[in-house]
């Protein structure tokens, strides 16, 4: 299978890293004819071969666009999932591996901030893979009750998602997947990630710019790796700019792309209530690296968002345009406005990356009461 080092461009086994130089590893089709069916017919023929390969519905995600701007901006609904999130590309692919008789994996295991672990236990599911997540305390019982449903044991540890990883890392090896949505644990999530390219080709040709809310990144180096092939096979003729937003209580990925420096981990308090991308890559800071490279060969940029940003936008998104996005994923849209190298006429394609469910509210909205009395209802709305 052609697995290749982004870094060194050798041939490489299904692992995370090259065994010549190590480098990350993706999957690389260099087939024309594949690559085109997989932007014009099927996403998945661009994708490592294992079986059976699930289909829960994931990827084919809508593209709409989102009025105001001095841009053009169009979000790709990657909320609109199986699982309510983009993460089900990876997670297909990863189970998958498990389930392949090829393989010697006999289940998965993943640290997640919540949305890999409800998607991985639902392809798990899928595919009668046993499964094993492992989440930081705090993450909404909505993304916990769903990864509970489809029957995934859960751990729960006192510390951050790095933390999380690492005991992920450790429990996993010959026989159990690490299926971690980050470039250290497997190639697979990443190289999924692909796909999310090859969509948007097809709905709008290469855009100018894309969006994406990163925690250690692989969405956004997947895609652009996915864009890469596509220029590499000598099918599009330009890559798109790659946007590398975080939440500026945890941003080591920006920090060090305005700096010019090598990523390295946070190591200040994650002071962000942006939990779905808070990732401070301790111990793994080469997987942000990889992502900031991938920012800097796009000739891309970064930007940290305050809060307030995310959240902003998850409301506008929800309340003036009908999309009901988590405030994470409402990031990528809110980044339009931060980029000023962002020109008029440019076409930004902003990954909305899971859904507004999934978060859910703390308080209960504001209700009027009405009893036998209607008229309430139409001066709501009629004045
Ligand atoms: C996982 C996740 C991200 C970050 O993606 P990475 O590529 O893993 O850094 C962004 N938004 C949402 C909603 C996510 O669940
Ligand atoms: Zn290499």
């Amino acid at each position: 299978m052609p697995f290749s080092c982004a870094h060194c461009g050798e041939e490489a086994a299904a692992r995370p890293r090259c065994g010549a130089c190590g480098g990350f590893v993706h999957y690389r089709e260099r087939d024309p004819d594949r690559l085109r069916e997989a932007v014009h017919g099927d996403f998945a023929a661009a994708l490592p071969p294992y079986e059976p390969f699930p289909r829960l519905g994931q990827g084919d995600t809508p593209t709409v666009e989102i009025d105001g701007f001095d841009v053009t901006v169009v979000g790709k609904l990657e909320s609109l999932n199986p699982t309510c999130s983009f993460k089900d590309r990876g997670s297909a692919l990863a189970t998958a591996t498990v389930a392949d008789e090829a393989t010697d994996l006999e289940g998965v295991v993943v640290a997640s901030t919540g949305n890999t672990a409800t998607s991985v236990a639902a392809y798990a599911a899928r595919l009668d893979v046993p499964c094993a997540v492992l989440v930081p305390d705090g993450v909404s019982t909505s993304k916990l009750g769903q990864a509970a449903a489809h029957g995934a044991d859960l751990f729960a540890v006192d510390g951050s998602f790095s933390d999380c990883f690492r005991l992920a890392d450790a429990a996993s090896g010959d026989r159990l997947l690490n299926g971690t949505a980050v470039y250290s644990a497997n190639p697979f999530v990443a190289s999924a990630n692909r796909t999310v390219a090859f969509e948007l080709v097809d709905q709008l040709g290469v855009p100018d710019w894309v969006t994406v809310p990163v925690g250690a990144g692989p969405l956004l180096g997947g895609t652009y790796r996915g864009f890469l092939d596509l220029y590499e096979a000598g099918l599009t003729d330009s890559v798109p700019g790659m946007v590398c937003v975080q939440a500026r209580g945890c941003h080591p990925i920006v920090r060090a792309f305005r700096r010019d420096e090598t990523v390295t981990a946070w190591t200040d308090p994650v002071e962000t209530s942006v939990g779905a991308i808070a990732d401070p890559l301790v111990g793994y800071a080469a997987d942000g690296e990889h992502t900031r490279e991938a920012v800097v060969d796009s000739d891309g940029t970064a930007v940290a968002l305050a809060d307030e940003r995310f959240h902003e936008w998850a409301d506008r998104l929800a309340e003036r345009h009908g999309i009901y996005a988590e405030p994470a994923s409402a990031g990528a849209v809110a980044a339009v406005e931060a980029v000023p190298e962002i020109e008029p006429d440019d076409t930004v394609a902003a990954l909305v990356t899971g859904h507004g469910l999934k978060e859910g509210s703390e308080t209960a909205p504001t209700m009027t009461r009405v009893d036998e009395d209607a008229t309430a209802v139409r001066e709501a709305l009629l004045g």
